[in-house]
């Protein structure tokens, strides 16, 4: 764990995502949750030092930011899609991924449940606690129903998986909101950014994130162009050229088609 600001602590070295808290003098405020159970059983522990758990909030609902959720307490706050993505959420399906996930990582077991949020928003909601405020906006992007949360005090806002320093993953993003909303973050005041995956950075890189996905875009925009077929397109579209170094270390088999997929189908969609 390190600490990043005065108030602010975040883990990126979990299996699973980065998760993050704020300390203030009324209690504790977490964003994003473990994904392994004995991960988040440890997160708890350790906020608990700091202060009891107020808030909880999901800045997504993929499964490796919600499904801690049963362990952290507090009130759970999300997008309202959160919610309905983990109430039509299976379990065992979901333990079945696990394995994939977590290789190595004791199975889940009897105590874990899937959490849906007690507050949602679907635009904006602002959190009051203590001397901070915690401004929590619909960006979408990697997914519909990303979340961003801006601690002005602290100067940081905290992304999920709108922000990763690795290959970003299209297979549910909607990537021209994708683009507006970094536009967006850009504009707010802040020093440093918390990603979904990866290494903290600092206000600069959401340039080059707009970059990264801006780079997507135009490959699988080439592919269709020269008439290709989304078989031909995923068999051209390599990215090793584009990012040799995120194409080296992927979080996960098979991620570079299921993106020209995605790109393709939304692509072919607009025109
Ligand atoms: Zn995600």
């Amino acid at each position: 764990m390190q600490k990043i600001t005065d108030n602010v602590y975040v883990e990126t070295g979990n299996r699973g995502c980065n998760t993050g808290f704020v300390v203030t003098c009324e209690g504790v405020v977490a964003i994003d949750t473990p994904m392994v159970p004995e991960v988040a059983k440890k997160w708890a522990a350790e906020m608990a030092k700091y202060g009891p758990v107020r808030y909880v909030i999901n800045g997504e609902a993929h499964p490796d930011h919600i499904a801690g959720n049963c362990y952290l307490g507090g009130t759970l706050v999300a997008h309202e899609g959160t919610r309905d993505v983990i109430l039509s959420s299976n379990i065992n399906e979901f333990k079945q991924m696990f394995k994939g996930m977590a290789p190595g990582s004791t199975p889940l077991d009897t105590d874990f449940k899937f959490r849906p949020p007690d507050i949602t928003l679907s635009e904006r909601l602002t959190l009051y606690l203590g001397k901070h405020t915690f401004r929590l906006i619909a960006l979408p992007g990697h997914s519909p129903y990303q979340v961003t949360v801006y601690v002005p005090e602290e100067r940081v806002v905290f992304t999920s998986d709108n922000v990763v320093t690795s290959m970003p993953f299209f297979r549910q993003a909607l990537p021209d909101e994708w683009i507006k909303s970094l536009r967006y973050i850009q504009k707010l005041d802040f020093n440093k950014v918390i990603p979904g995956h990866g290494e903290v950075q600092d206000k600069s890189y959401i340039a080059q994130m707009i970059k990264n996905i801006e780079t997507w875009i135009g490959a699988v925009a080439e592919a269709i162009r020269k008439g290709m077929t989304l078989e031909e397109a995923q068999k051209n579209v390599t990215m090793v050229r584009e990012f040799p170094d995120l194409t080296r270390n992927l979080p996960m088999p098979g991620l570079i088609p299921m993106n020209v997929a995605r790109l393709y189908e939304y692509l072919k969609n607009k025109a």
